[in-house]
């Protein structure tokens, strides 16, 4: 995978300003300032514009946690296991000023010490931390089950269960039945504003936008258009700008203020964490600091989070200072110097502190272009360019069936297959079932064909996983039919290729058997082309046959009555020769990843198709063999001249074939050719550097894509192994990074 563009300067930056809200919160910095603006501009302050921060750090730690493309839960694992961490520790350093507040000498202390372990956090503000677990958890999983609309209506439910047991009780609290049930809630946790009513609309609504941010710009509608009509189309979704967020994100903060501030005159909060406002507030703010976007700042992360942690135990130090000083009528009584005195202690402890981690603690370990070994890149802009390029010239109403079988031709089912999710495609085809529940776990979203053979036993898992098969001929039908569960399918006509498929002039009434199948639910009827690749005369016109008797056989259905389902003929090749059938999708492997099966191929319709996948290696070692001497098994290579090689770190095993050696294969390094010496081993390759200037280990070697102005494309590397585009990519190796 190519390493994300920019990073969320914005978002890393409010971090702080969070925290800062958050230490206001705590230490109330207008409240010294006499009676008007004290008291009313603390309310304004500390609990209606500062209750933002706790759910934007909810609504940022789902951005980067939650989403509908996560096939396993290891990621929620350790989000998990990290935030119990740092409660552990944070729960141990407040010890004392729990055993300083007579907190163990509380009746009932171990239901109790319970319930602030689970909800309320054992001191005040620790609440935040099992709020994330549990929210966290809840939305994870109602995102996984459901999708985001009927994810974000439960937790908005539970969010208006929080609310009137918080801003709006005094409403509810009249009711008798309701204050029964409020009563029993508080019992369990002193406050709504927890991890089950509170955050998980928070995490939801950041997994949305990260699942959705680049969908403004590539959707459904967007497909197909031009780039300017596309820019326009962007353009015009007003809170997907800087100027449009920050008008929105305003205007619902006073809304916010406003509600806030009835809620307060009327007395209805027993607490004041939640209001009806906070929900579009928050999400605007979060779409207006995603605009901002360039460098990272991954060290804030660290310093607003331990702000948020130590800054109580800031608000001691600095009375305990005061106390020894004797300077309480500054430091504590006047409120702006308190908050500003806690600030500037808690942020210095704080940079000290993600300073020393940073430089002692345990550093993730990360997949690097820099130390792969050898890898794959992919270019996800030229994925979509060519998902455009296509739709543009497909017939109107004809849709792009995505074939992302084998790995996606090699490029890594999951990355290439999310992403034409995320971009709106909306059909995709497998080869095996069990490629097909892949996609389902990866969270792609439409239709699923499998192009090929399943077991008719596992008819259960095809309905599962709302997942369609083929049917391959009239025995299989009748199988498949026996399994007695309901199954999407489409059927196959052979006309011509002889492999799957019903024969076209079979018995009428056998064929109309199938349609009235009661476990088959018939979606579609396809067939596959052999020669379309060819213009040679023969072979177009054993093609144009092809395409009659199919079209044929739709008819003399029609004329039987059934009902057609959709229909499709084309694969890539079939689109670049033949353009103008009328069909309903168009099933694009090898063009869909931006090349084609043999170089410089000649096609009817000529696309401005980009490659998606470079195979990139690093030079590990340089050594200098004599004239005379030999490289590698076989002795194969003998230098006929003093030569500088280079180990390049990739093999066969890696799907850089074999069968290259010796065919004068070249490999790009420093943006020069040179050619690959003696035979490719399987997890290495010897490199004739000679040539090239200022060559050094650890520079990265090309095998498939560009290096500078110099370019090596893979239908040529094909060509030279006597096969195709499409071996070549659906060998790559599983060990390669993507
Ligand atoms: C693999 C396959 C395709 C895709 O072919 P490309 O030439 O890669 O576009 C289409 N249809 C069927 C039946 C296939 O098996």
């Amino acid at each position: 995978m190519r390493a994300d563009h920019k990073s969320y300067t914005g978002i890393d930056i409010f971090r702080m300003a969070a925290a800062l809200l958050i230490i206001a919160i705590h230490t109330s910095p207008l409240a010294s300032l006499g009676e008007g603006l004290g008291e009313t501009g603390d309310f304004i302050l500390t609990r209606i514009i500062a209750r933002a921060a706790v759910p934007f750090f909810f609504m940022t730690s789902g951005f980067f946690l939650i989403s509908r493309y996560h096939y396993s839960a290891e990621k929620l694992g350790t989000f998990v296991r990290k935030t119990a961490l740092i409660y552990g520790i944070a729960i141990l350093i407040y010890i004392p000023i729990n055993l300083y507040n007579g907190y163990f000498k509380m009746d009932h202390l171990l239901p109790n010490m319970i319930k602030d372990i689970v909800f309320d956090g054992t001191l005040y503000h620790l609440w935040y931390l099992p709020a994330s677990i549990i929210g966290g958890t809840i939305a994870w999983y109602l995102v996984k089950k459901l999708d985001y609309k009927k994810a974000f209506i439960v937790a908005a439910v539970l969010y208006l269960i929080g609310l009137f047991g918080d801003s709006y009780y005094g409403i509810i609290e009249k009711i008798p039945v309701c204050s029964g049930f409020y009563a029993y809630i508080f019992e369990v946790s002193d406050y709504t504003r927890n991890g089950i009513f509170f955050a998980p609309v928070f995490f939801i609504m950041g997994g949305f936008i990260a699942d959705n941010h680049d969908k403004f710009i590539y959707n459904k509608a967007s497909l197909g258009k031009s780039t300017s009509e596309r820019d326009v189309y962007a353009k015009n979704v007003f809170c997907q700008t800087v100027f449009g967020a920050g008008i929105c994100c305003g205007l619902m903060l006073i809304l916010m203020l406003a509600e806030g501030m009835i809620l307060h005159h009327f007395q209805f909060q027993r607490h004041d964490s939640m209001y009806v406002f906070l929900l579009p507030c928050v999400y605007f703010l979060f779409s207006f600091l995603l605009q901002f976007r360039g460098k990272r700042y991954v060290w804030l992360r660290d310093v607003s989070l331990i702000i948020y942690l130590i800054h109580p135990l800031m608000i001691v130090v600095i009375r305990m200072i005061a106390k020894l000083l004797d300077l309480q009528n500054l430091l504590v009584d006047n409120s702006v110097v308190h908050f500003l005195a806690v600030t500037l202690v808690s942020v210095v402890f704080s940079v000290a502190a993600a300073a020393l981690r940073s430089r002692f603690g345990l550093k993730q370990k990360k997949h690097n272009a820099d130390t792969d070994r050898a890898y794959i890149e992919i270019n996800l802009e030229n994925l979509e360019h060519n998902v455009e390029v296509l739709s543009e010239a497909m017939p109107p109403k004809c849709e792009l069936m995505a074939v992302v079988k084998a790995e996606a031709y090699g490029h890594g089912m999951y990355e290439i297959a999310t992403h034409l999710d995320k971009i709106g495609v909306r059909a995709f085809a497998v080869a095996t079932i069990d490629e097909g529940i892949r996609l389902r776990r990866c969270g792609v979203r439409g239709e699923i064909l499998i192009l090929g053979y399943t077991a008719p036993e596992r008819a259960k898992e095809l309905r599962k996983y709302d997942i369609t098969q083929t049917l391959i001929d009239y025995g299989y039908a009748c199988r498949l039919n026996e399994q007695g569960c309901t199954v999407k399918v489409h059927m196959k006509i052979d006309t011509g290729m002889h492999r799957l498929g019903f024969d076209p002039d079979f018995n009428i009434e056998e064929m109309l058997s199938v349609f009235a199948m009661e476990h088959l639910v018939i979606n579609g009827i396809y067939t596959h082309l052999c020669v379309a690749d060819s213009l040679e005369e023969d072979d177009v016109h054993f093609t144009k046959r092809q395409i009659a008797n199919f079209y044929g056989f739709i008819k003399k259905l029609k004329k039987e009555g059934i009902l057609i389902p959709k229909i499709h003929i084309q694969s890539s090749y079939g689109l670049l020769n033949y353009p103008e059938l009328k069909c309903n999708y168009v099933r694009a492997g090898i063009a869909l990843y931006g090349v084609l099966s043999t170089p410089n191929t000649p096609t009817n319709l000529q696309l401005d198709l980009r490659p998606v996948l470079s195979l990139k290696a690093k030079v590990v070692l340089l050594r200098f063999v004599w004239e005379g001497e030999s490289v590698g098994y076989g002795r194969t290579f003998t230098a006929d001249r003093d030569c500088v090689i280079a180990i390049v770190s990739i093999g066969y095993a890696d799907g850089f074939p074999r069968s290259l050696s010796g065919r004068g294969t070249e490999v790009l390094i420093n943006g020069y050719r040179a050619p690959v010496a003696g035979r490719i081993c399987m997890d290495q390759l010897a490199v004739d550097v000679t040539d090239i200037p200022n060559i050094a280990v650890g520079m990265t070697a090309t095998l498939i894509g560009r290096d500078g102005a110099e370019e090596i494309d893979a239908p040529t590397v094909a060509e030279n192994t006597e096969s195709i585009t499409n071996e070549l990519f659906s060998r790559m190796g599983s060990r390669l990074g993507r």
